[in-house]
């Protein structure tokens, strides 16, 4: 049976944006897409100071504490990750570049029969580039950025769930345009447990649903106020008035050789790695491991250099060594010897990832 990341815990790469409102657009200030210099642009990454306060003035829900707890807890500050700094997946970006960005750059095209998608759903085993992903999306149309993962939520919001969910949605209208990033969407709207978790996440997926349906009343012309993503290991505990909203649901899969290498390669910019280093031997040695292992396998490799230098030494003579005198060129052996130590952190649901593609995949 194939198991879920929903008690995974935080994986430690959680990072925090703050942004401020953006421009509201009216159908009449948006006709001429055509010159982006008439565009009205959309909030710029991390623009805004003093969310707190901006939250209190700006936020007439009738939950100013939780609004400010969720803007301090899940709004990503400059989430700044490039199209380029994601290895591979071509396809997925494909899918995003025309179902996410496409729209929010062009919306008086996208109306009608064209109208943008409600959401996105990403399925694939954890560590391979869903966040990335989501976090590219919300750099490339520099749209606020709330990323919200039950690992982030935890137990603060526990029984809130409901609440917050409807708040996070006022203020992603707020924010606007806004990306919603729900990673491990299954562990939030679960339909295991105990008969009150049950009943808890039923509330919570209904609200979901409401809110999902209540973002794409978008006016013509109007550019896509806010654009829901969501990432998840188990597709299949997603049930099927949620999996409907989440029109686009694309399959991130482990990388495959050549994309190991180029992660490889990516993760070793800036580094100085010696000649003997053969990046698509290592990639073939590498089978089974996601884009997180490979970047633990190259910050394991990065150190070797530095443990060799250092072998025996007492850490008075260690605190006399510069820089110069520990760093060495990266070798082959350093990533093998990494490769040894690491092993892959996933047991990829492979099989039973396709089989959900073929049969609920829309891409
Ligand atoms: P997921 O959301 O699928 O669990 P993340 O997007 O958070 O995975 O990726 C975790 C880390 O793994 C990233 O910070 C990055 O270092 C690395 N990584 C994973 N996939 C890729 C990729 N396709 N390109 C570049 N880096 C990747």
């Amino acid at each position: 049976a194939a198991r879920c990341t929903s008690d995974d815990g935080d994986r430690g790469r959680r990072s925090r944006r703050t942004s401020g409102n953006g421009p509201r657009d009216t159908p009449s200030k948006v006709d001429s897409w055509r010159n982006p210099k008439d565009r009205p642009t959309p909030v710029k990454s991390g623009v805004l100071s003093g969310v707190e306060s901006a939250v209190r003035s700006s936020y007439d829900g009738p939950d100013p504490e939780l609004a400010e707890a969720l803007m301090r807890d899940l709004l990503v500050r400059s989430p700044n990750v490039r199209w380029a700094d994601i290895a591979g997946l071509e396809e997925p970006k494909r899918v995003l570049h025309e179902n996410v960005i496409l729209p929010l750059l062009m919306p008086d095209y996208f109306q009608g029969i064209r109208r943008p998608v409600k959401g996105v759903l990403m399925f694939g085993p954890p560590g391979t580039g869903k966040t990335m992903l989501a976090k590219a999306v919300a750099t490339e149309c520099s749209t606020t950025f709330f990323n919200v993962s039950a690992a982030t939520l935890g137990s603060k919001y526990r029984g809130e769930s409901e609440r917050m969910v409807r708040c996070l949605f006022e203020l992603a209208r707020e924010h606007a345009p806004t990306t919603i990033f729900f990673d491990e969407i299954d562990s939030l709207c679960s339909t295991r447990g105990s008969q009150n978790e049950h009943e808890a996440s039923r509330r919570v997926k209904t609200e979901m649903l409401v809110q999902i349906d209540g973002i794409n009343g978008t006016a013509e012309g109007q550019r896509p106020q806010v654009m829901v993503m969501a990432a998840t290991n188990c597709p299949w505990d997603i049930d099927e008035a949620l999996r409907r909203r989440l029109e686009k649901r694309i399959y991130i899969p482990l990388p495959g050789t050549a994309e190991r290498a180029e992660l490889l390669r990516l993760n070793m910019q800036g580094v100085e790695v010696a000649d003997d280093v053969d990046y698509a031997d290592l990639a073939e040695r590498a089978r089974g491991y996601s884009g997180d292992d490979l970047t633990g396998v190259c910050r394991d490799a990065a150190l070797n250099g530095m443990r060799r230098r250092i072998a025996g030494l007492a850490p008075d003579q260690i605190k006399g060594l510069s820089k110069a005198d520990v760093q060495a060129p990266v070798r082959m052996e350093d990533f093998q010897q990494a490769l040894q130590r690491i092993n892959p952190s996933v047991l990829a649901d492979e099989v039973q990832h396709q089989a959900w593609m073929a049969k609920h995949g829309a891409i």
